[in-house]
């Protein structure tokens, strides 16, 4: 999400005549899309405000700092408060404002705009052209999962019209976008004006964008059912990868991060989706060291977590975040030990990721070429249908081709191959 609103802000200023940089410290303009799911990307936000304030001191260079995003929206005057040198704060809900506030940026004036709600904002900015695309289709949630500070900073919410969805399909597609991927905190409650749910969506997407792939993000359990695995496999364009979160597998723990389903429950959902369209594949989001997490309940975290046998995981330490129900539970599972369990879980995912890609040796697989090598005009790179980078050679292709790649060598995290057709 917080990608396609980085890209959202890039193409806003770019239309507004700003030309992208790779040195932040001598740009006229910074602009910090943030995040606060963690403490990390704050601490490394705060961080990158405090180096620019040095710079601009020690250069005299006039340069506009802008913060956005969710840690914007959390923390709003704050930001200015504390760090002189940030002249704008926009809060996630608040892209638009952009083309009028930069217009009076300068003279000391400051702005902050951290309202939330209203219409789902069509954005018409010219996209960065690539091969790929995201729609967003939805904004906000109303889980509340007892860890997480999205509800708070994204609002609750907010489905986009199935209309306006299908035409930001075709518009890409007529671009030349050959890989869209469908956007949502939790795509699986999404509901159209005409009282359709997300299956209906997917299906129509698919059917509008014969030749392009379609993927989706994120799923929540609670919300999945066989209805979006009997989609998937009718339409052979949407990539049977779905993204959806275990968090935990021990059914005590689900309990308080307050996520709406049980191990056991999630499980069967996946086995009948399974069943259902036997091509299907997982990936996951985990924490590990959640307050009360004891030696037991991670154990059955690990338990499923082979059982599933993801293609990818996300495993993340547990980060208190102020203002969340967890933020008020003991935090007292030592870093160590967080990250013991963490390394433990990735470790399992190590040895499933290197079974998967030893099988994946001889196989020919469709690649969508998204890129050239500088250095070789034959060498390309792209993706599989289940989000694997493939690193190959080809004589004719170039990007936005569907090629196939037969794997001629495998390394610990990349596929490597020849297309001879
Ligand atoms: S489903 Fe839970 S974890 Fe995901 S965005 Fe909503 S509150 Fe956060």
């Amino acid at each position: 999400m917080n990608e396609y609103d980085s890209e959202r802000i890039a193409g806003r200023l770019e239309g507004l005549g700003f030309i992208a940089g790779t040195d932040i410290f001598s740009s006229d303009l910074v602009v910090l899309n943030t995040c606060s799911v963690r403490a990390k990307p704050e601490q490394k936000t705060a961080s990158l405000l405090g180096k620019l304030r040095r710079n601009r001191d020690k250069t005299g260079l006039p340069q506009a700092v802008g913060v956005m995003g969710c840690m914007a929206q959390d923390k709003g005057a704050e930001l200015i408060k504390r760090f002189k040198n940030v002249d704008f704060v926009l809060g996630t809900d608040r892209i638009e404002r952009l083309n009028d506030l930069i217009k009076e940026i300068g003279g000391g004036k400051k702005f902050i705009d951290t309202a939330q709600g209203g219409e789902f904002f069509v954005e018409q900015f010219g996209r960065k052209k690539g091969v790929t695309a995201k729609i967003t289709i939805m904004k906000g949630c109303n889980n509340f999962c007892s860890y997480c500070i999205v509800p708070y900073v994204r609002g609750r919410e907010t489905c986009r019209n199935k209309a306006d969805i299908i035409s930001e399909a075709e518009r890409l597609i007529e671009s030349g976008v050959k890989d869209i991927t469908l956007l949502g905190q939790n795509v699986n409650s999404y509901i159209s004006e005409d009282g359709r749910s997300f299956p209906d969506l997917l299906a129509e997407t698919a059917a509008i964008s014969k030749g392009v792939r379609i993927r989706f993000v994120t799923s929540h359990p609670k919300d999945f059912n066989e209805r979006l695995a009997e989609v998937i496999k009718e339409h052979k364009n949407i990539c049977p990868l779905i993204h959806i979160p275990l968090q935990s597998g021990s059914d005590r723990i689900l309990k308080v991060m307050n996520r709406g389903y049980t191990a056991d429950s999630y499980l069967d959902k996946l086995r009948k989706a399974a069943e259902i369209t036997p091509s299907l594949r997982f990936s996951t989001d985990i924490i590990v060291g959640f307050p009360g997490e004891s030696e037991a309940d991670f154990l059955k975290t690990a338990e499923v977590f082979r059982e599933v046998e993801y293609e990818t995981a996300y495993i993340f330490n547990y980060s208190p975040r102020s203002g969340t129900r967890a933020y008020k539970l003991p935090d007292e599972i030592p870093l160590k030990e967080k990250t013991r369990r963490l390394e433990y879980l990735l470790s399992i995912q190590e040895e499933i990721t290197e079974k998967r890609y030893k099988a994946a040796l001889g196989e020919t697989v469709q690649v969508l070429a998204e890129s050239v090598s500088k250095k070789d005009p034959f060498q390309l790179s792209g993706r599989t249908e289940y989000n694997r980078v493939v690193n190959f050679k080809a004589e004719k292709a170039s990007p936005g081709d569907m090629v196939k790649v037969r794997i001629t060598e495998v390394k610990k995290n990349t596929l490597s191959g020849r297309s001879d057709y």
